[in-house]
């Protein structure tokens, strides 16, 4: 996506060779018109596969995939890092390492929330090896439902995400694809929408 690309090389900052630190429109701060531009590109790409569920996991995934949902008229759930007290109900629960904080954390969603009859769409802000996704198909995989695909902002195609959800049969769907952030620079691979 070509606005999101100019964006990235404009305001993105590399950290190290592995980090892409995008806090000025998606992680931190967010910029409302690029996000719901992004929301409904991937809502287009899923239009024909009669998505009735958009899942992410909190914090970064929430916007574009809101802005997914509701161009596709469907809720949107997002999984929690930690327990509420208000979780009383039976839970779908998987775990999940996170790349940046280095921690592991079991994610949840309330069992209510998606049955055999669901066709979900997970949406997230960035894949990286792939680990949030996974927790994310488990969890609906507990509850029987179908994962049409994964919809994401930023893939670093030099980490192994994207080999992990094809492997597990789940088409990928990145609206920009980073091959390389060796030497500060941002190097881009073709995207898929
Ligand atoms: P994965 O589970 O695919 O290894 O990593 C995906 C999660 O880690 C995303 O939900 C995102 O929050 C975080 N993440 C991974 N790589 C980056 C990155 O380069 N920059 C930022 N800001 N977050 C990242």
């Amino acid at each position: 996506m070509q606005e999101l690309e100019e964006r990235i090389a404009a305001r993105g900052r590399v950290l190290g060779e592995n980090v892409l630190k995008v806090d000025e429109f998606v992680t931190h701060q967010v910029d409302p018109v690029l996000m719901n531009l992004m929301g409904d590109r991937l809502a287009e790409v899923f239009a024909d596969k009669k998505i009735t569920k958009v899942v992410t996991l909190e914090t970064s995934g929430i916007a574009p995939a809101i802005f997914a949902a509701q161009t596709l008229g469907v809720p949107m759930i997002f999984a929690r890092k930690s327990k509420s007290l208000t979780m009383n109900e039976e839970l779908l629960t998987s775990s999940v390492y996170s790349f940046t904080k280095q921690v592991t954390s079991t994610i949840s969603i309330s069992r209510k929330f998606l049955s055999a009859e669901d066709n979900v769409l997970i949406v997230d802000d960035f894949l990286a090896n792939g680990q949030a996704a996974k927790g994310l198909i488990e969890l609906c995989r507990q509850a029987g439902a179908h994962v049409e695909g994964v919809g994401i902002i930023i893939e670093k195609s030099f980490q192994d995400g994207r080999k992990l959800l094809e492997d597990m049969d789940i088409p990928v769907v990145s609206l920009a694809r980073i091959a390389s952030l060796k030497n500060g620079e941002i190097e881009f691979a073709k995207a898929d929408a």
